[in-house]
Formats: C-alpha cells, structure tokens, sequence
C-alpha cells in the first residue's frame, strides 16, 4: 500500500512515473480544461491557465485512491488553490447549516 501521510512520501508520489502517466491521462480525458470554470461557463485551458490534477479523495487521507483516474479532475491553479486553502467557493463540499433552526425547534 502506498503511504501518503507524510509530505516527502508525497512528493515522491508526485514525481512517479506512474502518477506523471495518470495524470496525463486525467488532463486529456478533461480536454485540457478546468472543470470548476467549466462549471462555471467558463472555458480555462492550458492555453491561458496552468492546469493542475486534483485528487478529489485527498491523497494524504485515501491513498487507495491515488492511481485511481475516477479520484483525478483538472482543475486550474486558482481553483486548486481556492479548493486547498478552502475558500468558501461555492458549494463544494456539502457544509450544512443549521438548516432546521428556522423551521422547527426540537429543544
Ligand atoms: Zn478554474
């Protein structure tokens, strides 16, 4: 099993040949373009943005999935930022409010 937890074993997951051939294989299946700005209606493509693959199931939390391409999106370098430093970015991530304390009170 590959181990993700520490940052070196990362970066050297990051610089294996396997992950450099999958993650060529994310980005042309993506057509070279950020899928958050296409959500968006926007096209961002390697042409005007540096593209980067994201691990939708975090590396360092499920290893299991590192080489899988189902767990890989392109995402440009401002949305990978914005998904890392979690910004409040739209709605990615379910964060459910307190959706009830309007309605009900069960106290
Ligand atoms: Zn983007």
């Amino acid at each position: 099993m590959l181990d993700t937890s520490t940052r070196e074993a990362r970066t050297h997951f990051y610089n294996s040949q396997s992950w450099r051939e999958l993650r060529a294989d994310a980005l042309e299946r993506d057509h070279y373009e950020c899928l958050w700005c296409k959500a968006d209606g926007k096209v961002t493509s390697n042409q005007s943005a540096v593209l980067e693959v994201d691990h939708i199931k975090e590396l360092e939390f499920y290893p299991e999935c590192a080489l899988d391409i189902d767990n890989l999106r392109t995402l440009c370098k401002d949305c990978h930022n914005k998904r890392h430093h979690r910004f409040n970015y739209k709605s990615h991530g379910p964060k459910k409010e307190n959706k009830w304390k309007d309605d009900e009170r069960w106290d």
